[in-house]
């Protein structure tokens, strides 16, 4: 079972999962996370794989990002 938190993206307020996916490298290097509404690196963190990140809720992101993710 990989690594895996919630963060809210400090730019835009959208609340984030972070998981740890691809755990297959012999040893660490630093991944990064980014934001899937805005974009901006919103996590780092020493891994054997990649991170990914999914929209978990949108009920506080900011409205100028908000009506981005509208369909
Ligand atoms: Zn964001």
């Amino acid at each position: 079972m990989g690594y895996y938190r919630e963060i809210q993206c400090h730019q835009c307020g959208t609340l984030v999962g972070i998981k740890e996916v691809n755990i297959t490298m012999p040893y660490r290097t630093e991944e990064t996370a980014e934001c899937p509404i805005c974009g901006v690196t919103i996590f780092k963190h020493n891994s054997r794989g990649d991170f990914e990140s999914e929209v978990i809720s949108t009920e506080n992101t900011l409205e100028p990002y908000k009506s981005k993710i509208t369909k």
